[in-house]
């Protein structure tokens, strides 16, 4: 499907909500607990959901200074954010997420419509258009919020972001590493980001091979 900036932030805005009530919902045990994202706990996403958002927001500054200010200051940083923020209690991580994602919505919704398009770089390297952080983000806020609500799968995501996700996921793989599959929608999306082949079959009705996680 065709997404749009305004599909984008209107993702943002319902994937950050969702986190929100998600996270707070938590007990407190339960950040210590798996995730379902491979070899992460709960600690670890929010406190990589927190810290992306401040890294989005070094890319809307450098949307509206015209200043290179980079998602993070070197490879390495991106890890020791993560791993330092994780040993943060509970009450703080969710008081820093909400600190940042709110930060992060103020920073978009300043840009004017010459400053969507100035270029800015993903942490991979990709030059984009500023138009594509609230993309970036959303992504981010929905994926992660499955793997850190108990009992949500990606069947409780907007069908039209998830057909933009199945899209981009399938672009960026490479549709050559990406073999043909059946399912749901929600079930194929989350076998595209590496959640699994639960309702996945290959098209000749065998298992599908796992993929490796994405984000
Ligand atoms: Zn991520």
């Amino acid at each position: 499907m065709t997404r749009g900036l305004g599909d984008a932030l209107r993702w943002v805005e319902a994937g950050t909500e969702l986190c929100a009530e998600v996270i707070d919902g938590l007990a407190d045990g339960q950040f210590e607990e798996r995730s379902g994202l491979p070899g992460w706990d709960r600690a670890h996403v929010v406190a990589h959901l927190a810290a992306n958002a401040a890294a989005l927001r070094n890319l809307a500054r450098w949307a509206s200074s015209g200043e290179e200010t980079p998602m993070y200051s070197s490879p390495n940083q991106r890890t020791a954010d993560i791993a330092t923020g994780a040993t943060r209690p509970p009450w703080e991580l969710r008081s820093w997420l909400h600190r940042e994602a709110t930060a992060l919505a103020d920073d978009l919704a300043a840009l004017t419509r010459e400053q969507w398009r100035h270029p800015v770089r993903t942490a991979q390297g990709r030059e984009v258009p500023a138009s594509e952080i609230p993309w970036l983000r959303a992504r981010e806020v929905m994926v992660h919020a499955v793997d850190v609500g108990p009992g949500l799968t990606f069947a409780d995501l907007p069908q039209d972001f998830l057909a933009a996700l199945s899209d981009d996921i399938t672009a960026k793989r490479g549709a050559a590493t990406v073999p043909p599959i059946v399912g749901t929608l929600a079930d194929r999306t989350a076998y595209l980001a590496g959640r699994g082949s639960a309702g996945v079959t290959s098209a000749s009705g065998g298992p599908a091979p796992d993929l490796p996680p994405w984000l």
